[in-house]
């Protein structure tokens, strides 16, 4: 792939691409004609998975490696990303962790990098394509926050913190830039099924699983699905909403 890839083409970065609702979100938007960057932390052939499954359906991937926490790395994978496709139309913050403890035994690493990677890596790339989707008068940003934002989640201060976070910065970011065409919306996705799930225990799965009215897990499509409304023409009139898809456990 190099720049001679015709730009008229709309192009969508999703960090945390590799794995989960990240790879979902990437495949979504490839079928709804979206070149891809998608960038991950742990290099690796795995990371490359969802690059071969993008061009495997016939739609240009890029796959870097870029720590989101990183400012200057995204700042980095931004502007490569520009340069390789030309134009970037949506950005997805996926990229996410959990290190989740009570509140007395959470070491401050556990704090600080839920809180680097959740809610300053959604900082640090919104900030990187702010400029672009201002200079260009139109963008989309869609940011994966949480149920446990909106609710709280016992075990999970740190992790609740940054979702709820995510939300009030969406809601400020949509009022700062919807006057330069761009829009800002939080997706917030309820128990879904992927490797951040994979080890909950049972005991913890079935209380879940009793708290939720549709009685069954998401599926990371389930979030792809949305995230590609959101960015569609069909959503031109939606900014700074939060979009919960959980299987109504908010309720
Ligand atoms: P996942 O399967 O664990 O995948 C996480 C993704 O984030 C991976 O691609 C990972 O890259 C990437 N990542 C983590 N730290 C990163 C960093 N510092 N820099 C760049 N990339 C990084 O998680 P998931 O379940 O798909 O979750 C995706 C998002 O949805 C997260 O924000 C999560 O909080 C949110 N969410 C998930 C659920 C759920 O039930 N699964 C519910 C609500 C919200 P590597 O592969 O390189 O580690």
């Amino acid at each position: 792939m190099n720049n001679a890839f015709e730009f008229n083409q709309p192009v969508a970065i999703v960090s945390g691409g590799s794995r989960g609702i990240g790879r979902a979100a990437c495949a979504a938007l490839a079928e709804a004609g979206y070149a891809i960057s998608y960038c991950y932390r742990s290099p690796g052939e795995a990371a490359l998975e969802t690059k071969a499954s993008i061009e495997a359906i016939g739609m240009p991937c890029l796959a870097l490696q870029c720590d989101v926490s990183d400012a200057g790395e995204c700042d980095t994978y931004f502007k490569t990303t520009l340069k390789h496709f030309g134009r970037v139309d949506v950005l997805v913050n996926c990229a996410g962790i959990t290190r989740d403890a009570s509140l007395l035994s959470m070491r401050f690493e556990d704090w600080s990098d839920v809180l680097n990677t959740n809610l300053t890596g959604t900082f640090n790339l919104c900030r990187s394509a702010a400029f672009h989707f201002i200079k260009r008068k139109s963008g989309t940003i869609i940011n994966i926050a949480s149920v446990a934002g909106v609710f709280g989640n016992a075990g999970q201060t740190n992790y609740s913190a940054s979702k709820a976070g995510i939300i009030g910065f969406t809601k400020a970011l949509a009022k700062e830039v919807a006057l330069h065409g761009v829009r800002a919306n939080v997706v917030a996705p309820g128990y879904i099924e992927t490797d951040m799930t994979l080890d909950l225990g049972e005991k913890i799965k079935t209380a879940m699983l009793e708290r939720i009215p549709l009685k069954r897990f998401g599926r990371p499509e389930e979030i792809g699905a949305m995230i590609r409304f959101l960015a569609s023409p069909d959503a031109a009139y939606i900014t700074g909403q939060v979009f919960q898809v959980d299987g109504g456990i908010i309720i």
